[in-house]
């Protein structure tokens, strides 16, 4: 093992006494992705502690424990259609990617975007569908999704994207005012849908339509 991958390695077990509980397979996609390459390079030092990182254009890239909470409470299974808003750097996309080819992505900032695109290329994670545009109002054209995951902090949880999960469908999505949320766990049975609170979080904020103005 080389000597990031063991450091790598260390941030995950790491991340995973903190949480309390184990997820072989998110503990195993982020292993193995290098996200010294998702940062910055200025900020490559930093890669494997559990912070987020600025990636340029007043965004950051997400506090790994973070990833990995969203990503184990999002529990995709493989084949799954899921859509996430907020690309940014790529890396949670990247961790999406190794459930299902069946990926939608949204990003705003269409240099962020392009950036993510010709990185997972170069990473040979292809499969991704993305898209230029507000993700605050999800992407229609391939609802329904099994999964949402909002990477940003939003107002509400929109009917707009609560429409688009399938019956049986997860949305995970931080809800609250532009400098502090907690994370949610939406189910949706039927016209139900079961909100848990997973806790405080701090995300950049969720710009458009169904997000902050
Ligand atoms: N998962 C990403 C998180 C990036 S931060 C990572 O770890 O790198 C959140 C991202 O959401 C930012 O890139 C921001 O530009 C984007 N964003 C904010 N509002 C958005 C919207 N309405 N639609 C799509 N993306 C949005």
């Amino acid at each position: 093992m080389d000597a990031i991958t063991s450091t790598r390695s260390k941030m995950v077990d790491g991340i995973f006494a903190r949480l309390g509980y184990r997820d072989a397979e998110v503990e195993c996609i982020m292993k193995e992705i290098p996200r010294h390459l998702f940062v910055d390079s200025a900020q490559e030092h930093d890669a494997y502690k559990d912070t987020a990182l600025p990636i340029g254009f007043g965004q950051t890239i997400s506090q790994p424990s973070m990833v990995a909470m969203m990503t184990h409470e999002l529990a995709p299974r493989s084949g799954d259609k899921i859509l996430e808003i907020g690309t940014g750097s790529g890396y949670q996309t990247a961790i999406l990617s190794y459930y299902t080819p069946r990926l939608y992505t949204v990003e705003r900032l269409a240099d962020l975007s392009r950036r993510a695109q010709g990185l997972l290329e170069s990473l040979n994670l292809r499969n991704i569908i993305y898209k230029i545009g507000d993700g605050s109002v999800g992407w229609e054209s391939w609802a329904p999704y099994d999964r949402i995951i909002v990477a940003a902090g939003a107002p509400v949880v929109s009917d707009v994207l609560k429409r688009q999960l399938a019956d049986g469908g997860r949305l995970v999505i931080p809800i609250g005012d532009r400098d502090a949320q907690h994370l949610l766990r939406v189910e949706r049975h039927g016209d139900s849908f079961v909100e848990t609170d997973l806790g405080e979080c701090r995300f950049v904020p969720l710009l458009g339509t169904q997000g902050f103005k």
